[in-house]
């Protein structure tokens, strides 16, 4: 049998969370090849991560960390500055970008790499909650493709992949974090990022507590599915076991259920369309499958969200630019918990109107970034 030759993959965002799970999955495997990666800051993991991987090329984004690392390089990676990032997106060698960098940075390297044609497996939620109706029109233009990790999605999407007929709702389901439990206790940066159930990057473990998270994961439902926000619903589920359902016309409902682990989208978003074994099987005389109504008046930040995805346009953006403001000042203690939502609501509320369109998108972000931090000071 004709052997099929390794995938090409750009990792971007190699140091982080997702990252560093997408490297465990598929680093050492024949099936893939690492040929390029970027980070931002981390140029200690890098270092690590170019000598074990042997990428060709590897970008480091942040302009500070690129001179510092020029000394330190190591291997035979080509070390490239920040305005290079794109390049490896749209690399001809390159096959899957894998798009596992924090925050707003990815969205130009992801909108390139769809507009020539390649497949983005997409952690990285921000970009297409500000840029959704850009990026999919550009992948629908192209010819690109988008295949969804984070959790949800991947769960919808493979329930979707198997249904011969459209759904009428779809449902995500929302862990809480760590604020479920908060009742009397002092909210602080080290009790949130203690999340029950999954272990992530910083900023995305406040957003579970906010209800920011699932604000924004409802965004992203809305543009890669393709949906009206009133069929896309939320519900509490602890336990984290049921990631999405697709309810149909008749009342029957698909469900995906695996257990809380990051490299199981990962892996399918890698291996798509195929499914590679995995260790973390269910141990289904234990399931707890309680699912509840989202108490979308603990989580305040949902319902921003789901406002500013329903306004559309530069709302989301705002949205995206205040939010990283407000919770990064949380992790610095500049802030307490309870403030978040009232410095983004007002940042929401004076959100220029401009046109919908890629520099806008960047600017509003960038001006809500700044008003944010104004109403801190
Ligand atoms: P982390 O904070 O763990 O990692 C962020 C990564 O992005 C690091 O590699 C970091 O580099 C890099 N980075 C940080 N700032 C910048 C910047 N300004 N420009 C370019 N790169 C930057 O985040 P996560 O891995 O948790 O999350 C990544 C994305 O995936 C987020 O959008 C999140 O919402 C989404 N996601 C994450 C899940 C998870 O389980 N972690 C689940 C579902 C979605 P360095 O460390 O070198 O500074
Ligand atoms: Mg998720």
């Amino acid at each position: 049998m004709k052997k099929t030759p390794p995938k090409n993959i750009c990792l971007l965002g190699s140091t982080g969370s997702i990252g560093r799970q997408v490297l465990e999955v598929a680093g050492r495997r024949r099936d893939f090849r690492i040929v390029s990666m970027s980070a931002h800051s981390n140029t200690k993991l890098l270092t690590e991560q170019v000598r074990k991987f042997k990428p060709e090329k590897a970008c480091i984004t942040d302009p500070a960390s690129f001179e510092k690392y020029a000394h330190l390089r190591a291997g035979a990676a080509k070390i490239l500055p920040p305005d290079k990032l794109n390049s490896l997106c749209t690399d001809k060698k390159t096959d899957l970008v894998i798009a596992g960098s924090s925050g707003s940075s990815a969205l130009i390297p992801i909108l390139e790499a769809l507009s020539k044609g390649k497949t983005v497996a997409l952690a990285n939620k921000e970009p297409i909650v500000m840029a959704g109706d850009i990026l999919t029109a550009a992948a629908k233009k192209h010819g690109g493709k988008i295949i969804p990790v984070d959790s949800e999605h991947s769960a919808i999407f493979q329930c979707m992949e198997i249904s011969k007929v459209p759904p009428e709702k779809i449902y995500i389901t929302a862990s809480g974090g760590a604020i479920l439990t908060a009742s009397g206790k002092k909210i602080t940066p080290g009790f949130i990022l203690a999340h029950p159930i999954w272990k992530m990057g910083k900023k995305i473990t406040v957003d579970s507590s906010t209800g920011m998270n699932k604000g924004l994961e409802v965004i992203e439902a809305h543009h890669l599915f393709s949906m009206d926000f009133s069929r896309i619903k939320v519900l509490l589920h602890p336990k984290a076991l049921i990631h999405g359902m697709i309810e149909f016309a008749d009342g029957s409902v698909n469900a995906y259920l695996s257990m809380p682990d990051m490299k199981i989208p990962i892996s399918y978003a890698l291996y798509y369309p195929q499914k590679q074994k995995m260790r973390n099987l269910m141990n289904f005389t234990k399931l707890d499958m309680t699912l509840e109504k989202y108490p979308a008046g603990k989580f305040i930040c949902f319902g921003l969200a789901l406002d500013a995805g329903k306004k559309g346009g530069l709302y989301p953006a705002a949205l995206v630019g205040a939010n990283e403001t407000a919770v990064k000042a949380f992790l610095d203690e500049r802030i307490p918990f309870a403030r978040i939502a009232p410095i983004i609501r007002k940042t929401l509320s004076e959100t220029p109107k401009m046109r919908y369109n890629i520099p806008n998108v960047l600017r509003v972000e960038q001006w809500a970034k700044d008003r944010a931090e104004k109403l801190i000071k």
